[in-house]
């Protein structure tokens, strides 16, 4: 038996193959860890796996029940899902009056329930009775970022698969070989994405390269205190918040890099690898005490702009206080 396709957890893939193979499969599985590394996509090769016809490597990706659950419409298969911000009671209740049936097409009923730890009170509590008695068809998937927002009571119930973050090799693999991502660029999302491949995506989508680019250049090249106005003025002028807690976000790991140089950390931890001649030039030149004040500032910066301070202002000053410290001599005064 064999789940192609799924990278980074071949410790849990193993597993679920033997328990497969076994026959021998728990009513109830919980999957948890962060968002973004595989976890969904897991649970549905599980119900693939599970609805699969006789093929001896489950699941075959062919057979007309594969590809039913591939395409989402296979009726053996459900799939829950936060109707806004949680799973709610009805839900619960209509998919409880569905278990009630036999499968329709194959043996067993697979349940993935995306999001156990957005099941509000009511609704989990009438998940519990499944989970507690499930119908000897059914299986239930359960998954959850966030295991302490899960009831202790269903945690129990259920076999807990831990999902680890995907190490950044693998990320960087996935996004040059499945998205046709450059290999520079790949390298330094894959860092950025701390383990997660839908964190990475995200990423891309929102934050491009040519724009880190832009960012980084025209930050290692401010000099001036008009330098430091215009660059203020790009970052805020489109009152785009989100982009700008991104752009925060990148000049911190920046700052970040230069410090981990000049600790002599090996160089796999520093994320913008493409900045690091820029990098260590610039490791040389500070002092830890220095970075870890700039590091600070920065995030200052994004606390007095989440609690709505002046933007303009506050990225201004942050500026000033990472990029001119010579200058204005904040240390003599
Ligand atoms: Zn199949």
């Amino acid at each position: 038996l064999s789940i192609k396709g799924i990278r980074g957890h071949e410790k849990t893939v193993e597993m679920l193959d033997r328990a497969i193979g076994s026959g021998r499969i728990p009513h109830s599985y919980l999957f948890t860890g962060i968002s973004g590394i595989g976890k969904k996509l897991l649970a549905i090769k599980l119900a693939q796996s599970l609805q699969c016809g006789d093929a001896a490597d489950k699941p075959c990706d062919l057979c007309n029940s594969c590809r039913k659950v591939t395409a989402n419409n296979h009726p053996d298969v459900i799939v829950i899902e936060p109707d806004g911000t949680f799973i709610k009671i009805d839900q619960i209740r209509d998919l409880q009056k569905r278990l009630a049936y036999k499968p329709f097409e194959g043996a067993k009923t697979v349940c993935i329930i995306d999001g156990a730890d957005k099941l509000n009170l009511a609704a989990a509590n009438s998940l519990l009775k499944t989970v507690e008695e499930p119908p000897a068809t059914t299986h239930l998937i359960l998954i959850a970022e966030n295991i302490r927002q899960v009831i202790p009571t269903i945690v129990s119930r259920c076999q807990r698969i831990k999902f680890h973050p995907l190490p950044s090799n693998v990320i960087e693999e996935l996004l040059v070989k499945s998205k046709s991502i450059p290999p520079a660029e790949a390298r330094s999302v894959a860092r950025f994405a701390e383990g997660s491949i839908g964190k990475s995506l995200d990423f891309i989508e929102s934050f491009p390269l040519n724009e880190r680019v832009k960012l980084l250049t025209a930050f290692t090249g401010m000099k001036s205190v008009e330098e430091i106005f215009s660059s203020a003025e790009e970052l805020t002028n489109k009152d785009n918040i989100e982009k700008l807690m991104k752009s925060l976000e990148i000049l911190k790991f920046f700052l970040r890099d230069i410090l981990l140089v000049k600790m002599g950390m090996p160089d796999h931890y520093i994320i913008n690898i493409d900045y690091y001649e820029f990098i260590s030039k610039k490791a040389q030149k500070e002092t830890e005490e220095d970075l870890l004040r700039m590091i600070d500032s920065v995030a200052k910066t994004e606390k007095a702009i989440m609690m709505n301070a002046n933007k303009k202002m506050a990225v201004i000053n942050m500026l000033i206080n990472i990029t001119l410290k010579k200058e204005t001599s904040w240390k003599k005064r």
